[in-house]
Formats: C-alpha cells, sequence, structure tokens
C-alpha cells in the first residue's frame, strides 16, 4: 500500500500541489462524497470522513511537511512543530475504521476509536437549538462469544504473518518506513482457525447493531464546534469504547450573517419611508417572529445607514436568554418610472430640496458626453463578495460555492 501519497491520491491531486489546489480539489470532493448526496452508499460517511481527515493534514503547511517527510506515522507519532497533538487529531478523523488501516504501535490506544460526523445544520438550527434523532448502525461486543471470537474453547494461535506483533513495516520510498496494521490478524497478532471461530461474528468478536441516538443542537452553538457522545462508538474487546463526535457544520443564510453573537441583515425601505419614517415588520427573524421598528418622528434615513436592534442576534450558548445584537443595513427602494408618469413633477420639484446648481466659476473647458446606462453590478457585486468574504468568512473551508444546498429557500427577511 502506497501510504505515503495515499492524502494525495484521496483528494485527487499530485504531492507538488500548491495550498491553493489542495482547497479546491478538498471542495470539489466535499461536494462529491458528501453523504447526503450518496445516500445508497453504505461507505460515504467514511469516505467523506477520511477525505476530511487528509485536508486537515495537508491543509495545514506544517503538518503537510512533516507527512512528506515522515509520513503517516510521523503525523500519527506528533513529529510536528506545533501544539495541535496530531495522533489525537488522526484518531479522531480517522474514527470508526477509517480507510489507513493504522495503528500508533503497540499499546498507544486507551479507548476504541472515535467516529466523527459532520453534520450540517442552518442558522434557525442554531438560533432556535433542535434535537436530532437518528439510527446508527455500530459494532457491539459478540453476544455470542463475548468478544473472544471463539467457539466453545478454541484458542487462538500466534499470527504467522506479523510474527504475534500486529504490525509489519513498509518501505513506500528512500528512508521511508512506516508500519502498518497486519493483513492477516487485524493488528491482534493473533488468530483463529477456520473451524474454530464463533459463528455468530465469524471470530470478529463483534457484530453490528442498530439503535437510535439522540443529539441536541443547543441554542447559540456554531459552526465546528463538536457534540459528543461518550463512549457511543464502536465497542472492541477489552477496551472502552470511543466518543461519536458530531462536527457542525453551519449552512450560509440567504439573509442573515453571523458574526459571533451578533447578526447581520438588510431591509429594503422606501423613498417615503426614507423621509417620513415607518412602523411596521422590518424582519422576519429565525423563528418567525415578525421584528417590528418604528422609525424616530422627525429621522431621514440615507442608503447604507444601519441600525441596531438590541437583543435580536444570535443566543448566547449555555446562557441562551442573553442575546447579540441584529445589526440591520437599511436599502432604499427608489419609487420607479411609472410612478413618475402618474405625478404632478413640476409639484413635486417644488416640495422636494432644490437639484444641485452649476459650478461656478464654470471650467474653461467644458465637454459634454452621452448620458449612458453602465451594468456595473456585476463589478460591484464582486468587489462587495470579496470585501464581505474578509470580514465575515476567514475560514471558508466549509464554504460551499453552489447554493443549491438552500433548501430552506424561503424569504426570512425581506420586506413586508
Ligand atoms: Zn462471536
Ligand atoms: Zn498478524
Amino acid at each position: 500500500m502506497a501510504v505515503e501519497f495515499e492524502l494525495y491520491e484521496l483528494l485527487g491531486i499530485s504531492a507538488s500541489a500548491s495550498q491553493e489546489d489542495i482547497k479546491k480539489a478538498y471542495k470539489r470532493k466535499v461536494k462529491e462524497h458528501h453523504p447526503d448526496k450518496n445516500i445508497n452508499d453504505p461507505d460515504a460517511h467514511e469516505k467523506f470522513q477520511t477525505m476530511l481527515a487528509a485536508y486537515e493534514i495537508l491543509n495545514d503547511p506544517d503538518m503537510r511537511e512533516v507527512y512528506d517527510t515522515h509520513g503517516m506515522e510521523g503525523v500519527a507519532r506528533g513529529a510536528g512543530p506545533n501544539d495541535v497533538d496530531p495522533a489525537e487529531m488522526f484518531a479522531q478523523f480517522f474514527g470508526g475504521g477509517g480507510g489507513f488501516g493504522f495503528n500508533f504501535g503497540p499499546g498507544r490506544r486507551t479507548k476504541g476509536e472515535d467516529e466523527v460526523i459532520p453534520y450540517e445544520v442552518t442558522l434557525e438550527d442554531l438560533y432556535n437549538g433542535k434535537t436530532v434523532k437518528m439510527n446508527m448502525e455500530k459494532d457491539i461486543i459478540c453476544t455470542g462469544c463475548k468478544g473472544c471470537g471463539a467457539r466453545g474453547n478454541a484458542k487462538p494461535k500466534k499470527c504467522s504473518t506479523c510474527d504475534g506483533k500486529g504490525w509489519t513495516t513498509i518501505n513506500p520510498g528512500i528512508h521511508r518506513v512506516a508500519r502498518v496494521q497486519c493483513r492477516d490478524c487485524k493488528g491482534v497478532g493473533e488468530r483463529l482457525k477456520e473451524k474454530d471461530r464463533c459463528k455468530k461474528c465469524n471470530g470478529e468478536k463483534v457484530i453490528k447493531e442498530t439503535g437510535r441516538q439522540e443529539i441536541h443542537i443547543e441554542k447559540g452553538m456554531t459552526d465546528r464546534q463538536r457534540i459528543v457522545l461518550a463512549g457511543a462508538g464502536d465497542q472492541v474487546p477489552d477496551l472502552p469504547a470511543g466518543d461519536v463526535i458530531f462536527v457542525l457544520k453551519a449552512q450560509k443564510h440567504e439573509f442573515f450573517q453571523r458574526v459571533g453573537s451578533d447578526l447581520l441583515a438588510t431591509a429594503k425601505i422606501t423613498l417615503t419611508e426614507a423621509l417620513l419614517g415607518f412602523s411596521r415588520i422590518l424582519i422576519t427573524h429565525l423563528d418567525g417572529r415578525g421584528v417590528k421598528v418604528t422609525s424616530p418622528p422627525g429621522k431621514i434615513l440615507k442608503p447604507n445607514d444601519a441600525i441596531i436592534l438590541r437583543g435580536e442576534g444570535m443566543p448566547v450558548y449555555k446562557r441562551p436568554d442573553e442575546k447579540g445584537d441584529l445589526h440591520v443595513v437599511i436599502n432604499i427602494e427608489m419609487p420607479d418610472e411609472q410612478w413618475l408618469k402618474t405625478v404632478d413633477v413640476a409639484a413635486l420639484a417644488a416640495l422636494l430640496p432644490p437639484k444641485k446648481p452649476e459650478i461656478d466659476p464654470l471650467p474653461e473647458i467644458v465637454d459634454e458626453v452621452p448620458f449612458e446606462e453602465s451594468d456595473i453590478g456585476e463589478i460591484q457585486g464582486t468587489f462587495l463578495d470579496q470585501e464581505l468574504g474578509a470580514a465575515f468568512d476567514d475560514e471558508d473551508d466549509w464554504e460551499d460555492d453552489d447554493d443549491d444546498d438552500h433548501i430552506h429557500g424561503a424569504p426570512d427577511c425581506q420586506p413586508q
């Protein structure tokens, strides 16, 4: 097994790929392998996790260097110059018997592997909280042999492939030696003859069991937050079971942007409202509530003015009665030309403030240039995306650049 290049292969890139290429490849693969899009593939979760782990390692330049020089074993050993414990991370990300067949050497494991499951949540979920019920299939200790794998009193024999060590070494490259789990005894160091194996688990010591599981997405939780179900992972003989860890992946919202505990939204008001004020539901909130706002008398709102609605932001995690603020940027809708045709323009001009006077003194040269409309929207859009991207999206690993995931497409905070 070409262990050393497996991570690059997983992402479908060469070992010389740039960090940018790695990011792109990952985004591509996330879409391709997302379990929600591969519901008929029983291995989808595992593939997805494995890919996630590959990305976590290759996206970190320090970790990538360790991986490039020392291979997966280096990463597992924690040869990294940074403070993260890569072995721990690796174990978590490769939980559930991920694709590599590594272990971390004899005596390293003190409990079963953790299973990390990405879980997509909407901003509504994070605002309101949510309980998710699911069926989860996991390994449990075989009830037939109580986890010994043997039939009756049969005793296993030392594995000849690995001489009882449970691992073998491979040389995937010059100066590189990697330790891989023994294929024949799966790291145990012992093997049972076919006829001596427990009939129920076929000597595997564990059997599959499907059970109901529940997770609670609490108000105010954040993107990437982990919900740990301690000991809910696969059972393994002689070790406490690992954990099942759900990692929240917050979807982008169509109208609200989250900045810590605060929310940011845009509301449209009419020109009349900008000049004469308003008192109406400005926003439909994430819990379906209408948020009514009355502008103070005599206040004129200008384009891009912002207002702050205190206590209408996100709930604070573990203190859900406390909430951040909601910042609303005001967009002013100009009346259309159809409207202009219906009014007395002279009377309107008399009511509105005067037009700008000509420059005085006039410049020596004045050129008359034809009026032509420009479709500048796209250029501005790109610019705005970059600005907002920089301000609110510093971690774009989770970013999904297509919008077809927005199943909650109902306009949430459009003007009423
Ligand atoms: Zn059994
Ligand atoms: Zn063996």
